[in-house]
Parts: C-alpha cells; sequence; structure tokens
C-alpha cells in the first residue's frame, strides 16, 4: 500500500514536470468548450443548434458552441440524401451528417440531432429500441419524438469530459442495416 502511494506521488511529480500534466478535474473546473460548424448543414442549421442546446441543458462537464470566426470547429455538420451518421476522431472531435434518408422516412428531426452530437460526445449506439434512450437511434420507433438523454446518456458524457476518455476513431450510421 505505502509502496502504492509512493509510486503514485512520484507518477504525480513526474506529470507535473512533463509536457501535460495529468490531474483530476475538479468539480467546478469549466466545462470544456467544443466548438461546432452548421454553415454546411443546409435547411436543418437550426435543428442543429436544436440538437446543440439539448445536450447544453443536460450535462456539466462540456459545452456545445456555435463556432466564432477565424476559429477552427471541432464539430462540422453537413446535410446530404443519406443516412444520419457520425464520423469522430477522438472525444468531441469530428463530423456528422443530417442525412434526409431518415428525415424523409419520419425520424424526429431534433432526435436526429442531438442522438449525432451524442456520438461526438463518446457514446455508441446502443439498438435497445426504446424512446427514452436517445442512443437507440433508428431502433426506436418513428414515432419517437424524445431528443433528450436519459440521466444515464447525460452523467456517461459528463463522465467522458471529466476523464477526457480515449475515445477511438469511428463510423456511426443511423441504419442498423449499415453497421
Ligand atoms: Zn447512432
Amino acid at each position: 500500500m505505502l509502496i502504492r502511494k509512493i509510486a503514485a506521488a512520484v507518477f504525480a511529480v513526474l506529470a507535473l514536470g512533463g509536457v501535460q500534466a495529468v490531474t483530476a478535474a475538479p468539480a467546478t473546473a469549466a466545462p470544456r468548450i467544443l466548438y461546432y460548424d452548421a454553415s454546411q448543414a443546409q435547411e436543418f442549421k437550426s435543428v442543429v443548434d436544436q440538437g446543440a442546446q439539448i445536450w447544453n441543458s443536460r450535462v456539466t462537464n462540456v459545452r456545445l458552441q456555435p463556432v466564432t470566426a477565424g476559429r477552427t470547429p471541432n464539430i462540422r455538420v453537413y446535410a446530404d440524401n443519406g443516412w444520419p451518421r457520425a464520423y469522430t476522431s477522438s472525444l468531441g472531435n469530428g463530423s456528422w451528417y443530417m442525412g434526409r434518408q431518415a428525415v424523409n422516412q419520419g425520424y424526429y428531426q431534433p432526435r436526429i440531432a442531438a442522438h449525432e452530437f451524442g456520438h461526438l460526445l463518446g457514446l455508441p449506439d446502443r439498438r435497445t429500441g426504446l424512446c427514452t434512450d436517445l442512443m437507440s437511434g433508428s431502433s426506436a420507433p418513428v414515432s419517437c419524438t424524445n431528443p433528450n438523454p436519459n440521466t444515464r446518456e447525460a452523467s456517461t458524457v459528463n463522465a467522458n469530459f471529466a476523464s477526457a476518455a480515449a475515445v477511438p476513431a469511428r463510423t456511426f450510421v443511423w441504419s442498423g442495416a449499415q453497421q
């Protein structure tokens, strides 16, 4: 036990002396700001903003803000005729598409937007079929109009950003058939 404590102390000293200090985020830490660019989201710009606001109202450790001039966005949002989908490069970074294939099938647009942002916030698909789960995505009925993460999903996102969780690069597609 003592050796473990000494090792931890040595590691902490080394970390502080290193280029990147690894420290636990205090509870009062400022949220990580992620800038998103919806300028290429075509007719879905406002629903992209809505998806961001949904997350901002439910998590504390990260905030999604529209990118300001001259700044490189963390997240780029596009629109096309395919399935909604997300491409993550690391936690909080990547891009997603508002896909008209799901919109035209009647899936609720704010739910799609919040779901795809959810991938950028480190959540995988969980095809539970439940409308109460945001990350159930297309497995919930088309009639599902719940755009909100449940408490487990929100707390997972808070934990991801509290610990700067490592998230591998991945592609997530709205339609289960294409996974
Ligand atoms: Zn998904």
